[in-house]
């Protein structure tokens, strides 16, 4: 065989060690989902971009009223905005919020009929909607292949070397390349809670961390002598 056929190594050997850690991440959380509550995929949009800057708990406790007031994106369209930020206040930067959420009810109704598009690039039409929101939604509500890159992904990403890259869509591009699609779905929600509970931000957990055989990341942590 040619050297023009030669696989590229790196790239397989690479693969390999990303699908290790995803086969670690999920023994560690074999059932994930987000902690948003929602019945539909409206219902998780309105939640994903209602999460901004506040915790899940929060937007769970506000999105039952909102969700009974105005069930569907034409009922929230025409709402009035001092009564959805009087609903939406504990969330935070509620008059932010109240206007980006009238906008988004109002191009769902307008350009799709009043149905959330099941399409990424669709979906980043709506005012308001990132890839990263897109991405949630597609792969929560309706398990799609999509991967969304907040910042527990990219830190995590990033330290075991699974990226080099800071721009969330690159990084998205590079898991995307390592990651079969059909696992796709399921890589967002295991990063973003191993994130949360081993690969702090500041205080990495490296000492009893499952993936640290494979983690290039230095200097690794070592338990405190105060730690449980
Ligand atoms: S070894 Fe440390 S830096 Fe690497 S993934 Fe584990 S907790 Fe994160």
């Amino acid at each position: 065989m040619g050297a023009d056929h030669a696989p590229d190594k790196s790239l397989s050997q690479r693969r390999r060690v990303a699908r290790l850690i995803l086969k670690r991440l999920t023994k560690l959380y074999p059932e994930i989902a987000t902690a948003l509550a929602y019945t539909d995929p409206w219902q998780l949009l309105v939640a994903t971009v209602l999460s901004a800057q506040t915790t899940d708990e929060n937007v769970n406790r506000v999105t039952p009223v909102l969700f009974a007031r105005w069930p569907q994106p034409d009922d929230l369209a025409v709402a009035s905005p001092e009564e959805v930020e009087e609903v939406i206040y504990s969330t935070g930067y509620y008059r932010q919020k109240t206007k980006s959420l009238l906008a988004l009810a109002a191009d769902v109704v307008d350009e799709f009929g009043g149905n959330v598009p099941r399409d990424l690039d669709a979906m980043v039409t709506l005012r308001g909607v990132g890839r990263k929101t897109a991405s949630v939604v597609l792969a929560e509500a309706w398990g799609d292949p999509a991967i969304a890159v907040d910042t527990h992904v990219k830190r995590v990403a990033n330290r075991l070397g699974l990226t080099g890259n800071a721009d969330p869509g690159k990084i998205e591009s590079d898991l995307k390349e390592l990651y079969l699609k059909e696992t796709w779905a399921g890589i967002s929600m295991r990063f973003i809670q191993f994130g949360r509970d081993v690969c702090d931000a500041r205080r990495p957990r490296c000492w009893e961390c499952p993936l640290r055989d494979r983690c290039p990341f230095e200097p690794k942590t070592a338990r405190p002598r105060n730690a449980p």
